[in-house]
């Protein structure tokens, strides 16, 4: 007998009728035997809307507050699925994250798992009782409710699959699988069958969100296997596993594109040591994470030091920049909200050598200017104006031959 974690995702359980398909699911895995954990996200556009009204209620809401409204939308749907299969007779019930002891630090918002206690999970398949688990919470040390991030669904499934040793985790979405790009961007996107945690680690980091990032990174060091499915229909899936030797067969795996970095200008730099430190060390101490960074040296013995961080986090960097530019006697500070990052990934490219130069070659041919340039081990980005990302990310798919063949 398999113990099997299932997640399904917002759209997955966005209504009434969707639900029941989901329970169809449930009791067809029961019934063929598997222990079913199931793990539940509200009902898609339910968490925006919360957002929503709590900054209609104040413009700053406060983080511990947020977390106490956020995490209901999980409640709805896990009490409804729990409500459902009990209606076919089938012995299912409902978890908030706290009553499966889904610990978390107090980092509201973006709560960080310390650890799973699971005893009530234990307990009930002990029973035969099919859990059905809200995503996206936990609690921290105080018994006050935290959620994990957006998408932390994604990250409750691989969690609970690590504390139970699950044999599986499959992340039901309206995808069946992990495609080459985004095949909403991109049409020809192909389903990939296996892709190895380091590569889905770099796509959903750059842009992917099929799977949320810190739920990869969880995958991997428990080494849980993760399979990304459709819910609506039947068939094979991704499979996120362990690297092997054909995956680098491949230069590309796949193409992403982000669009929640902003860039910030600070012109006119006087050059001289400390000056980064300067700059940087009040940006870490608010908390936000600078992506990249470059400096173009002047004849002036001045600089221009341009950086990304994230687009939300903006309205927070504005006015610390221009109060460092002012104290460093900087020229000006220049913000842009629209560009965006496309990236390339694939563990291939240790062993395939002029990649970057083939993407500069094909931004290039298309007219596309690359304001910023980043590469590390298996993963090359480019950032570019906005209006341009969704052209790049198809140029550059059709490039490296990732194209499906057309019938
Ligand atoms: P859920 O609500 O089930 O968690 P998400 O909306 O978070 O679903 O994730 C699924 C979406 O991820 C897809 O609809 C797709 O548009 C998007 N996506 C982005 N990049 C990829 C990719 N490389 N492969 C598959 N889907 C992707
Ligand atoms: N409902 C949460 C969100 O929209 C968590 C999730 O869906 O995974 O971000
Ligand atoms: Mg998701």
């Amino acid at each position: 007998m398999a113990l099997i974690v299932h997640k399904y995702g917002g759209t997955s359980v966005g209504n009434i009728d969707r639900i029941h398909k989901v329970a169809d699911r449930v009791a067809q895995a029961h019934r063929a035997g598997d222990q079913v954990v199931v793990v539940l996200s509200a009902m898609s556009g339910e968490t925006d809307r919360l957002l929503k009204l709590a900054h209609e209620a104040t413009p700053n809401p406060d983080d511990r507050e947020l977390d106490m409204l956020l995490s209901t939308g999980e409640r709805v749907t896990i009490a409804l699925l729990a409500m459902d299969l009990r209606g076919r007779g089938i012995n299912a019930r409902s978890f908030t994250g706290r009553q499966v002891g889904i610990i978390t630090d107090s980092a509201h918002t973006k709560a960080r798992i310390a650890r799973v206690t699971a005893e009530r999970l234990h307990e009930a398949l002990k029973h035969g009782v099919i859990p059905v688990v809200a995503g996206f919470q936990g609690i921290n040390e105080q018994s006050d409710v935290t959620t994990l991030g957006r998408g932390g669904s994604d990250l409750s499934a691989v969690a609970l699959a690590a504390a139970l040793k699950a044999d599986r985790c499959i992340i039901f979405t309206d995808v069946d699988g992990v495609y080459t790009a985004d095949p909403n961007v991109v049409p020809a996107a192909k389903r990939i069958d296996k892709i190895s945690y380091e590569e889905m680690l770099e796509m959903a980091s750059l842009g992917a969100k099929v799977l949320q990032t810190r739920s990869v990174e969880f995958a991997a060091k428990f080494n849980v296997p993760v399979e990304v499915n459709s819910s609506f229909k039947e068939g094979k899936g991704t499979l996120v596993t362990r690297e092997d030797a054909d995956m680098e067969s491949v230069a590309v795996a796949g193409v992403t594109g982000d669009r929640n970095q902003a860039k910030i200008t600070i012109v006119g730099v006087p050059d001289k040591p400390g000056i980064a430190a300067k700059i940087f060390g009040p940006v870490a101490n608010a908390n936000i994470n600078v992506d990249m960074i470059i400096q173009n040296m002047g004849l002036d013995s001045l600089t221009d030091l341009s950086f990304t961080v994230p687009r939300a986090d903006l309205r927070k960097a504005t006015p610390l920049i221009q109060g460092v530019a002012k104290d460093i006697s900087a020229k000006s500070v220049s913000v842009t909200e629209a560009i965006a990052k496309v990236s390339l990934i694939g563990v291939g490219m240790r062993s395939h050598s002029g990649v970057a130069a083939k993407m500069f070659e094909v931004l290039s041919h298309e007219g596309i200017n690359i304001h910023m340039i980043s590469t590390s081990e298996i993963k090359i980005s480019c950032v570019v104006d906005e209006k341009y990302m969704e052209l790049a990310m198809r140029a550059l798919h059709t490039a490296f031959g990732l194209d499906q063949p057309t019938k």
